[in-house]
């Protein structure tokens, strides 16, 4: 059995996971908020399913594992049964809990990964920028049934949905950048801007340099989300002690990301120290957490400032990540932004809060339901015809692009920085 965290902080306070499972009255108030459960129809896929799930393993009285297993795998970690409970029942931090109380060993290959990340960040990079240019190439397509076959179909799946796989990244194209010793903010490379998309965390340098002043590039190691939600809690811990270390070294400015749901992860660190002998690292987590900013908040802020208009003429629309607007809370701030460098060409759409289906490794490994909340996002994106989706985390782009090749080729997905960068850009003649 993996280890689990045992405790939880809940909005009434640090609670055991019994006592934060107890919380759920089961009223079901939250069953129409949940996208799963509004896809399957299916009680043991709601948030009070999955509640009365792990409430029952903790008794003891668990007997059904793989249906139980099957529907925990399937919840989202979206948050949004949370954001609609008046009581607050932290159901994914409870899922993923039930997930490491049920599944016995962690998948060698997501180990493995989690051991690179942490012990050789610069090998890492290599691997990737391996098998991209593998990928390019046209010789990863062909190894999918085998993958497959070999039980690695998350690798196949993760092959045919990501599409832009660059051969440099953000490590790359920042080595000449110059870090000011007193910084306004510390930048906070999360992998999805660094590797996959360092279009966007260019981007996002770009904004905030103009928006806050010079900042500086923290080069950090990855958050320990991949390990906190696959993986083993020890990895984890451990990169979230390296990122709380290296925080402390370099000043007191905020610390920015870019990916919402890396951001409400590093947010969230002090969760990983409740244990008595924690105290201390769980005291530095909060201080570091309360130094993390997403970076969709300052543009929030920052709104009364930015040029009007720079789509005008294309329909553009805004996604919210799950991880943004559940456990962030950010629904007003990216959209004032949007709203301002987007003027007239803004439109909302029906189902903007609902999760598009990608979530993490989520859209890998369940790729029938998956697409199923896709296609509605598509449809709905459609309903409002917009050219333009703007969002904030990595899956969602990832996802919403492959929604697009597929269903919808006349969108395109962009995150709200290269949004707002763009918009500086065109105020400046560029
Ligand atoms: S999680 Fe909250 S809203 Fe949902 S059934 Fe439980 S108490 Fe009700
Ligand atoms: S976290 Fe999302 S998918 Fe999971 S139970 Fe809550 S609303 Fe449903």
């Amino acid at each position: 059995m993996a280890e689990s965290l045992g405790r939880l902080i809940t909005d009434l306070g640090e609670r055991s996971l019994y006592d934060a499972v107890s919380q759920c009255s089961r009223c079901g108030y939250c069953e129409q908020a949940c996208p799963t459960y509004v896809a399957t129809g299916d009680e043991s896929k709601s948030p009070r399913g999955r509640n009365q799930i792990v409430r029952l393993m903790l008794e003891g009285k668990l007997d059904d594992k793989a249906s139980s297993m099957e529907a925990l795998s399937t919840c989202l970690t979206c948050g949004a049964c949370t954001t609609a409970c008046y009581a607050k029942v932290p159901v994914a931090d409870i899922v993923l809990e039930g997930r490491r109380l049920l599944r016995g060993e962690t998948h060698w290959l997501v180990r493995k990964i989690c051991r690179i990340m942490i012990a050789s960040p610069g090998f890492f990079a290599v691997l990737l920028k391996i098998g991209f240019l593998l990928k390019k190439l046209g010789l990863s397509r062909p190894a999918r049934p085998l993958l497959r076959a070999a039980g690695l179909s998350v690798l196949a799946a993760m092959d045919e949905h990501v599409e832009e796989t660059p051969l440099w990244n953000l490590d790359d194209a920042t080595r000449h950048r110059t870090n000011p010793v007193k910084a306004a903010y510390r930048y906070f490379a999360a992998c999805g801007p660094r590797y996959l998309f360092p279009r966007v965390g260019l981007a996002t340098l770009s904004a905030l340099d103009e928006l806050k002043g010079a900042g500086a590039y923290l080069n950090n190691p990855c958050c320990g989300l991949l390990a906190h939600n696959y993986g083993e809690l020890s990895d984890a811990r451990e990169l979230a002690k390296k990122n709380i270390e290296h925080a402390e070294r370099n000043g007191t400015e905020p610390i920015v990301g870019d990916c919402s749901s890396c951001v409400a992860f590093l947010k969230s660190y002090p969760q990983l120290f409740l244990k008595p002998e924690d105290a201390a690292w769980r005291e530095r987590a909060a201080a570091f957490s309360k130094r993390v900013q997403d970076a969709i908040e300052i543009y929030g802020e920052c709104a009364d400032r930015l040029p009007p208009a720079i789509a005008e003429g294309v329909e553009t629309t805004y996604h919210d990540s799950c991880r943004a607007i559940n456990p962030q809370g950010l629904k007003e701030q990216p959209r004032r932004a949007a709203k301002k460098a987007a003027g007239a060409s803004y439109c909302e759409m029906e189902g903007a809060d609902a999760c598009c289906g990608g979530a993490g490794a989520f859209g890998f490994v369940h790729e029938e339901l998956s697409d199923d909340l896709l296609k509605k996002k598509v449809g709905n994106v459609a309903s409002v015809q917009a050219g333009v989706v703007i969002t904030s985390s990595t899956s969602c782009l990832i996802q919403l692009a492959r929604g697009f090749r597929k269903y919808y080729p006349d969108a395109k997905a962009l995150h709200l920085s290269e949004f707002v960068a763009g918009a500086l850009r065109k105020d400046h003649g560029a």
